[in-house]
């Protein structure tokens, strides 16, 4: 049954406020990733997860709007927390455009109903805003590839069952070629990297002769950077999205906390929230009317980091002692906007992109 955008949510909300998916009181990373899988599979069960998705993957077809509305309305219930929830955004479509096909059908499903966490191998030592110099190597023998070195800041790694990862064939942007790779192959060792907010969300991932089958190639041998160009439209449109929804939430929690006269701090931490989230509705619409979004979406991370780094630091000036003593969870959050402007790009690389390709100032030296 297709669902007009207005319908889709006013169905998923009356479903919502009568299924209580509500998480526990453990805040550890395990509950968050346990909780994660428990209600994709209560939203893929009763069919909201398959909305926007193609037929030809479990899904029920439709715009991929509906999968915006969906994580907007996970995010504001603070059903799961949105950085991981919006995994599924990055890497179900790069399984859809670059897998075979069957591989896909077979896949794809599992991430969409919680069955499986999947992780993304791209960054390195020394390769993570230059992603081009990646080192991992892969070598053909016969009709598997055999990879090895090194990633690192692997989100959800030790979770995963599966990683997309990026290996170099050959040199240059050319030789980069992209697998969908089984995280319990012999071969692969897997070291959790604690953050500053005490938590295990990502590792360092060793491959010593990991050996892939030539059919987990995703695309052809070299497709591995139009692969990693391609997640961009899909990291900076849904995904901002649903990460946007939740800090307008938070904020919403800090103004039940804060006093009239916090309504200028306040007042300044919306207005940059929102100046994201009306950037965030043009991209949307941008990526639905033309199929793709560029360079442009640097200033969309721009705004949403700038923006969620400014609301947990209003939130930090306004509830005095709420970070650093009685909150726990908002300490955690605080903590985690700083890396708001290192991860899916530094915010020195967006200003570069910004004014290198949109605004022409100049070139790379
Ligand atoms: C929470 C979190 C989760 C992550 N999850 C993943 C994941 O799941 N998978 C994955 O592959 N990666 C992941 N990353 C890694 C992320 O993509 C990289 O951290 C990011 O691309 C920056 O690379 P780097 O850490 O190597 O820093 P570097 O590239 O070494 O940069 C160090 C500093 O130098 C600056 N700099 C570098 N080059 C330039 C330049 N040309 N001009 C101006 N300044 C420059 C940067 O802005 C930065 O301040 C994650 C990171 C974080 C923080």
């Amino acid at each position: 049954m297709q669902l007009a955008p207005d319908e889709f949510r006013a169905k998923l909300v009356s479903w919502l406020d009568t299924h209580d998916l509500s998480p526990g009181n453990d805040h550890s990373f395990d509950a968050q990733v346990a909780q994660l899988s428990r209600v994709r599979k209560a939203l893929f069960d009763a069919d909201w997860m398959r909305y926007g998705w193609p037929t030809e993957v479990g899904g029920l077809g439709g715009p991929a709007v509906l999968r915006a509305i969906l994580g907007e309305e996970v995010a504001t219930r603070f059903l799961a927390e949105p950085g991981i929830y919006s995994m599924i955004e990055v890497l179900a479509p790069t399984m859809i455009s670059y897998a075979r096909p069957e591989l896909a059908a077979q896949m794809v499903p599992r991430l969409l109903d919680g069955t499986e966490q999947w992780c993304q191998g791209f960054s390195e030592p020394g390769s993570g805003s230059d992603l081009a110099s990646l080192s991992t190597r892969a070598e053909q023998r016969g009709d598997t590839w055999v990879i090895n070195g090194q990633k690192v800041w692997t989100s959800l790694a030790q979770y995963a069952s599966r990683c997309v990862l990026l290996t170099r064939t050959a040199p240059g942007h050319a030789g980069i070629t992209a697998f969908f790779v089984d995280m319990d192959t012999p071969g692969i060792t897997v070291r959790p990297l604690r953050t500053m907010h005490d938590v295990d969300e990502f590792a360092e991932v060793y491959f010593d002769d990991v050996v892939v089958p030539a059919d987990r190639m995703l695309g052809q041998p070299g497709d591995g950077w139009k692969l990693a160009m391609d997640l961009l439209p899909y990291e900076r449109s849904t995904c901002f999205w649903h990460r946007i929804a939740y800090l307008l939430a938070t904020l919403d929690g800090l103004a039940g906390k804060a006093d009239e006269a916090d309504d200028l701090d306040l007042g300044a931490a919306y207005l940059a929230v929102h100046t994201a989230r009306c950037r965030s509705h043009i991209t949307q619409r941008t990526l639905a009317a033309t199929g793709k979004v560029g360079a442009e979406t640097s200033i969309d991370k721009v705004l949403l980091s700038t923006a969620e780094q400014q609301l947990f630091d209003t939130y930090r000036d306004l509830v005095p002692g709420a970070i650093e003593w009685t909150d726990p969870v908002l300490r955690s959050e605080y903590l985690y906007s700083k890396a708001a402007t290192i991860y899916g790009g530094t915010a020195e690389i967006q200003r570069n992109i910004i004014a290198r390709r949109l605004l022409g100032l100049g070139k790379e030296q």
